[in-house]
């Protein structure tokens, strides 16, 4: 597989001229073969789509994590979703009694949105259960419970050749046990996994804890205990420049970790 990451910014999306990480806000495209899925769909799903007007006419699946806006920001100006034979089919979980449709979608639709996604967009969804595989052409994907608000899934995924864990959107500190039983299974052993650091360690202790995000220490710390071969580090703030994020490799004790930035691309 080969993992593609379009935006590795938490939060809101903002230009950086001249940044080596880039501003986009989270979209990582995984490609087994001719297939492929796209995880969340912030500002960073635009780069994709500029890739996608080459191809033939298809529909695009989208895991979605949750609803925040930093993971659905993109949508709205996705040329798939308002371009005719083209099409985005969204898998998520049920996070209320509304339809699925108007929970994803609800948002882009007048005042917010001058046109509605669901009335006129080519978009569907499919609801996912926590632990329940679903086939997705070539690739299996569970989605289990991330520790962030507002219902949130990290996803595992493999093509049966190799495998991946997503968990942006996840406070690797003080989960409890069935959490950790959690990362521990679907973690375990992947080719990559991609950890949220939002935050510097000292950012977090001293006033981000309990926020639903993590850093760099402690994704080197969970990762000594998955045993896998590319941690990948991701959902950066805005706030920190370039010179920063580099300073937070001091954490790193091997080559195996990677700093996420927009237009990352690995093999693994
Ligand atoms: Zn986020
Ligand atoms: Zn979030």
């Amino acid at each position: 597989m080969i993992i593609t990451v379009y935006g590795c910014r938490g939060s809101v999306a903002i230009s950086r001229p001249g940044s080596r990480y880039g501003g986009n806000t989270p979209c990582i495209k995984v490609t087994s073969g001719d297939e492929y899925l796209v995880i969340d769909a912030g500002s960073g799903i635009m780069s994709l789509a500029g890739e996608l007007s080459h191809l033939p006419p298809h529909t695009v699946n989208i895991l979605l994590s949750h609803l925040h806006l930093d993971h659905i920001s993109g949508l709205g100006t996705f040329a798939p979703v308002w371009t005719k034979g083209m099409g985005v089919r969204v898998f998520t979980q049920t996070r209320d009694e509304r339809p699925l449709e108007e929970q994803v979608f609800g948002i882009f639709a007048p005042p917010v949105w001058p046109v509605s996604m669901q009335e006129q967009g080519n978009v569907e969804v499919v609801r996912l259960e926590e632990e329940v595989p679903r086939k997705i052409g070539k690739f299996t994907v569970t989605g289990f419970r991330a520790d962030h608000p507002d219902k949130t899934l990290s996803f595992h995924i493999t093509d049966g050749t190799s495998s991946f864990a997503h968990l942006l959107d996840s406070e690797l500190n003080g989960m409890d046990k069935q959490s950790m039983d959690l990362v521990a299974k679907y973690c375990r052993g992947v080719d990559a996994v991609v950890f949220d650091a939002a935050y510097s360690c000292e950012d977090y202790e001293a006033s981000r804890r309990g926020w639903g995000h993590s850093t760099v220490k402690q994704g080197v710390e969970i990762a000594r205990q998955t045993d896998n071969k590319l941690v990948i580090f991701a959902h950066f703030d805005q706030k920190y420049s370039d010179d920063e994020l580099d300073s937070w490799k001091k954490y790193f004790d091997s080559d195996k970790y990677v700093m996420a930035y927009d237009g990352l691309e690995i093999e693994i």
